[in-house]
């Protein structure tokens, strides 16, 4: 065990890693573990390429950084083009960032500065949906609605209006269709008591990350969403950290839905792990009328370098070239039949869900009644370590109160095979029988 300052998390220490290679990496005690979430789904290409390595260290060889208000750099410039191409132009002007945090803080920013510019000062308070998680940075988190995140801060943010979105696991309405009905009927109502004309926007995942365990929201309600906010002269801000650059088989997740946001973020897959790279896509009027009203008061040192740049350009080209959109939509489906093959097993899988290679899965205590479990048997930690022990690496999250069990993300990378997909279920399988022999034994206190 290592002698470590780093205070990261609390719980069992943590092995030292050596080394990795594609969907795989070991400890220095030899140990190998699947990477079943890609990192913190963010290792979308897998581990130890050479392509990403070869192009960021030609980049180097010109030139790692470059203030982005002193030159324009082509990495950055084709990178921005290449965005802007993946969204069929409509979102035509690009700024970059180094994380997700600062995606969405740069989307709250710009939105706000928007409505400053057309004199409309009136409009500050936004919409985002409970659950949900958009960074650990104040205003983002002022967006986020995930109570033990927020607990010690909500004082002190400028937090949003929070609103339930659908949930297809749990409502109680006759069909889907109604439940959405009436999820998009309150939310009218909740936006109608703020005052349209105080709403600068709705912040939204389209399908959910880790604080939902990966919830789908549907076309219905995207499109409901996207309708009201145009009735009500606000804008949409798609939240795609997680889920854009090809996580769910599309390039974003909005495009299954036919919805195009006034602002999209991403970040995590665009470094894909190798670099911090997000980028922040939105409609050219938005852009032109901050840009005409002064400029846009905001930026982070490291925003758009050339090596940051030349990665993402690398990782996007890697993409395209190897078709791993395709290999997304077809070992997700390999993936979902293995995950609901598992599930129907034990009556304490209640839900699985997602699209592409992002699905979640959400544990009960009574699979008849959909009760969650406790909060205080933590059995999201305990699956999660005993995966860990047969060498699968998943993404955890607690069970919220009253919205949700415990739950898990198997998100691998995008190039994962075939062969690989049967390992990670395999090593599943074995943790989730551990599991399954913890539930007969008392829990830890
Ligand atoms: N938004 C979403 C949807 C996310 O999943 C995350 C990260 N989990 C963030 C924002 C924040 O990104 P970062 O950790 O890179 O700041």
């Amino acid at each position: 065990m290592i002698d470590s300052p780093l205070f990261y998390q609390t719980g069992p220490a943590l092995p030292e890693v050596s080394h990795a290679d594609g969907v795989m990496l070991w400890d220095t005690q030899g140990k190998d573990y699947l990477d079943g979430c890609s990192g913190a789904i963010s290792c979308n290409l897998g581990h130890g390429r050479q392509d990403i390595r070869d192009a960021m260290l030609a980049q180097m060889d010109k030139v790692a950084f470059t203030y982005r208000t002193q030159f324009e750099s082509a990495p950055a410039v084709a990178l921005g083009h290449r965005l802007v191409e993946l969204f069929n132009d409509e979102l035509g002007k690009v700024f970059f960032i180094s994380s997700g945090s600062e995606a969405v803080e740069s989307a709250i920013k710009l939105a706000r500065q928007y409505f400053f510019a057309l004199g409309k000062p009136q409009r500050q308070r936004f919409v985002s949906l409970r659950p949900s998680y958009h960074g650990s940075t104040m205003g983002a988190l002022g967006m986020t609605g995930y109570q033990p995140l927020e607990a010690p801060f909500t004082s002190m943010t400028h937090a949003s209006i929070k609103v339930p979105g659908p949930d297809f696991y749990r409502h109680q309405d006759d069909n889907d269709d109604a439940h959405v009905d009436r999820v998009l009927a309150e939310t009218r109502e909740a936006m109608e008591a703020a005052g349209p004309e105080s709403l600068i926007g709705f912040v939204l995942e389209p399908i959910g990350g880790a604080s939902t365990g990966a919830r789908l929201l549907g076309k219905r309600y995207l499109q409901g969403i996207r309708a009201l906010c145009d009735e009500f002269g606000c804008l949409l801000i798609a939240d795609e950290v997680l889920t854009g650059i090809g996580r769910t088989g599309t390039w974003f997740a909005c495009q299954h839905y036919d919805v195009v946001p006034d602002i999209l973020v991403t970040a995590k897959g665009l470094g894909a792990g190798y670099y911090p790279i997000g980028a922040m896509l939105a409609r050219n009027h938005i852009v032109e009328a901050v840009m005409a009203s002064g400029g846009f008061q905001h930026g982070h040192t490291y925003a758009g370098n050339p090596l940051a740049c030349a990665t993402g350009l690398a990782v996007i080209e890697a993409i395209a070239r190897e078709n791993l959109l395709e290999n997304t939509r077809q070992r997700g489906a390999q993936l979902e039949a293995g995950l609901r093959k598992l599930a129907e097993r034990y009556d304490w899988v209640g839900h699985v869900r997602g699209a592409g290679l992002l699905w979640g899965v959400e544990l009960v205590a009574d699979g008849e009644s959909r009760q969650p479990f406790p909060a205080e048997q933590n059995r999201f930690a305990q699956i999660t370590a005993l995966a860990k022990q047969e060498g699968l690496l998943i993404y955890p999250r607690r069970t919220l109160d009253g919205i949700a069990g415990d739950h898990f993300l198997v998100c691998p990378p995008l190039t994962i095979q075939a062969h690989e997909v049967d390992t990670l279920l395999e090593r599943l399988e074995r943790a989730m029988a551990g599991f399954d022999q913890t539930l007969t034994t008392p829990p830890p206190s």
